[in-house]
């Protein structure tokens, strides 16, 4: 860690202080808190979402290069599994099974991580893990959260804090949440009977071009994912993919994040309602449904006018509707040597964090919460 020497980490940091400062003191001047939408507990956000505590921080782990197949990106997926290893010792039958997806291309070794969520029946006792609700996707329409591992080769030593550490570490929130729900409040039911829809994270590899980015040399885990499972991986089987990237930057609250699909705008929608019951307060807005719709054009056309590239490319053009939640313009820090966790604004990826778990908790269990 160097942010001890870092002035201007300090000075980031200083502000996130004064932000949270003005937080709390809105709450003493009776104004409602952030919890009221719901009795989700997110007691652990600020020990796991942290810069702080490199025990407990689920985001200093990331803060290191991932170049596809190199040592330290090995390192990041065993740190991956491992979480998710950690979170089937739970008490609520929760079970997420991991997919390993490993090819070799352009002399790199790629390798996706997926996982899916299941549960066991915590009531038999018996050895053979029974699955309550086995991912079956011929019955069920399923949910897809996913950003990319990796990073840029180019400039040396590129973190890549904003593209894509933090959306990562948003995921790996997601899952302890779902796993961690509270069951003495009235979220017992939801594990007798399981989620009415499934779920699975998936975390790609070599999404960033290996010398400069064109179809040929980009995207190459979601691509690869998708030709091993395409029987699984259309819009017959997938209802949503929510695709994060570049989240969580310190310009994060002067961007916007666009509804870019009118096939997925009723989900950009429902996270943006999410947000403005969970942050009735919030001076700005992380998804807002005031904001622009690149897609409802004046003519009223329900194309998009452009498509940004990305992982979620191969998904898209299987049928599969797509929430891309990146920001426009891009972090002023995107694909320079700044984009390090200098330059992040945490109170906002708290925020995302919060935003998509609740979001996802709803989706599944098919209601919604008031
Ligand atoms: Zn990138």
């Amino acid at each position: 860690m160097q942010f001890g020497n870092n002035k201007e980490w300090y000075h980031n940091y200083f502000i996130i202080f004064l932000i949270s400062f003005s937080i709390i003191a809105s709450g003493i001047n009776g104004f409602s808190h952030d919890h009221e939408y719901s009795h989700f507990n997110h007691a652990n956000i600020d020990k796991l979402i942290s810069l702080k505590s490199e025990q407990e921080s689920i985001i200093l782990p990331f803060n290191t290069t991932r170049i596809p197949g190199s040592k330290e990106s090995i390192k990041i997926q065993e740190y991956i599994t491992f979480f998710f290893e950690q979170l089937n010792n739970n008490s609520n039958g929760i079970l997420w099974v991991v997919t390993r997806d490993n090819f070799k291309e352009n002399g790199y070794n790629f390798t996706n991580l997926v996982f899916s969520l299941n549960y066991v029946d915590k009531n038999k006792n018996n050895n053979k893990k029974e699955f309550l609700h086995m991912q079956d996707y011929k019955k069920e329409k399923s949910l897809i959260l996913a950003a990319h591992y990796d990073s840029k080769i180019d400039p040396p030593g590129f973190i890549g804090a904003v593209d894509s550490a933090l959306s990562c570490s948003i995921l790996l929130y997601i899952a302890y949440f779902i796993t961690n729900l509270d069951t003495q409040n009235d979220y017992t039911h939801i594990y007798e009977n399981g989620f009415v829809k499934n779920l699975e994270i998936i975390f790609f590899d070599g999404e960033e071009a290996l010398k400069k980015w064109n179809d040929d040399d980009s995207i190459y885990g979601s691509k690869h994912l998708v030709s091993k499972y395409p029987g699984k991986y259309n819009g017959k089987n997938i209802e949503l993919m929510i695709l994060l990237d570049l989240l969580g930057s310190s310009d994060d609250e002067d961007l916007s994040i666009y509804s870019y699909f009118a096939n997925s705008h009723i989900f950009y929608e429902r996270l943006s309602t999410v947000e403005k019951k969970l942050f009735p307060f919030g001076k700005t807005k992380l998804i807002s449904d005031n904001k622009s719709f690149i897609w409802s054009s004046k003519k009223n056309t329900k194309r998009p006018v452009f498509v940004l590239e990305d992982d979620h490319i191969p998904f898209y053009t299987r049928g599969i509707p797509i929430l891309h939640l990146i920001p426009l313009p891009f972090p002023k820090t995107w694909h320079t040597i700044d984009d390090d966790f200098n330059h992040v604004n945490m109170t906002s990826v708290k925020k995302w964090c919060k935003m998509l778990s609740t979001f996802t908790v709803e989706y599944l269990h098919d209601r919604l919460f008031e």
